[in-house]
């Protein structure tokens, strides 16, 4: 099916540049930008370098996509460079009194008991309710742990549904997540909200690792004013091991590839064979045969020629 002019709406892939992309990686996005293109999007890159930065790294990413001929509209987001509106969206949750801070460690919150009913991992609720005093103590202590207070969503639901592709209605917990942590970085869950809205992103296609975040997004998004995007997650890359694919896993980048002799075709093909498609040569290949509701739900389990 030959691409169709952008409409409304758009797809997009954001890497995190703290290494080069593994097939996995890769993978998923080439399967994001075929399902945005196959339904008329517009598709979008972001690099999601608020921490995990390896000098390089976005550059060679970007490199990488478009050797396997992925392209893209408008200019690369920088995530780095968009702290004016996160700090914006923070700024109207907080107008509407849903942020508070938080003067807890780590620790802490690992220690504390969990509130009644709580889903597990979510954050006990200890500074939610503090007195003017107990704040005052707080902040003292992080002056003197030279932190900042964490900012909090002060959740008023416990729960939220989204639509997955494959999973269909998939409900998740929402907790008071962190909006901006201690050391001043706005938080991942808030960025990524914010960065996909401000770009008409309404679909999101990434690793299936990330399923469980999707709820607590698609809340902050409704909170925002922002209609939730249809999410698509996939399954990821694992090693021989049954581990998550990473780079000790032996030659799994395309650099890696294209050293021990193949082509980006190569790598393309081994993609396609991963989905059921022999001999896709360009990720066009991909967009022409994927039929999406055929997806392997299983991850891939990664098995490369020593
Ligand atoms: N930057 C995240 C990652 O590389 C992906 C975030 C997302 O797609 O929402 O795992």
């Amino acid at each position: 099916m030959p691409a169709a002019t952008p409409g409304p709406g758009a797809g997009r892939y954001a890497p995190s540049p703290s290494g080069d992309l593994h097939l996995g990686n890769l993978r998923t996005a080439i399967l994001a930008w075929a399902l945005a293109r196959r339904t008329g999007r517009a598709f979008h890159l972001r690099i999601e370098d608020l921490d995990r930065v390896q000098e390089g790294a976005a550059e060679r990413q970007l490199e990488d996509l478009a050797a396997l001929g992925l392209d893209w509209d408008g200019e690369v987001v920088r995530q780095s460079a968009r702290a004016e509106d996160h700090a914006a969206a923070i700024a109207a949750l907080e107008e509407r009194g849903l942020v508070y801070e938080c003067y807890c460690t780590r620790r802490e919150i690992l220690e504390a008991p969990s509130a009644p009913h709580a889903p597990p991992g979510a954050y006990p609720g200890t500074c939610r309710d503090l007195s003017p005093a107990a704040r005052e103590a707080g902040r003292r202590r992080m002056r003197e742990l030279r932190r900042e207070p964490a900012l909090r969503l002060r959740a008023e639901v416990d729960s939220w549904q989204v639509h997955d592709l494959w999973e269909g209605e998939v409900t998740g917990a929402v907790d008071d997540l962190v909006l901006r942590r201690g050391d001043g970085v706005v938080a991942y869950n808030l960025a990524v909200v914010v960065d996909d809205a401000a770009v008409g992103v309404d679909q999101v296609v990434r690793g299936d690792d990330l399923l469980s975040s999707a709820p607590r997004q698609a809340h902050l998004a409704h909170l925002l004013g922002h209609p939730a995007p249809t999410y698509a997650h996939v399954p990821l890359a694992l090693s021989t091991a049954g581990a998550r694919l990473a780079k000790r896993d032996g030659a799994v980048t395309l650099r890696d590839r294209l050293e021990r002799g193949e082509s980006a075709a190569d790598v393309v093909e081994r993609i396609g064979d991963s989905l059921g498609l022999a001999r896709c040569r360009t990720a066009a290949d991909v967009l022409a045969r994927w039929d999406p509701a055929a997806l392997e739900r299983r991850p891939w389990v990664v098995d490369l020629p020593a």
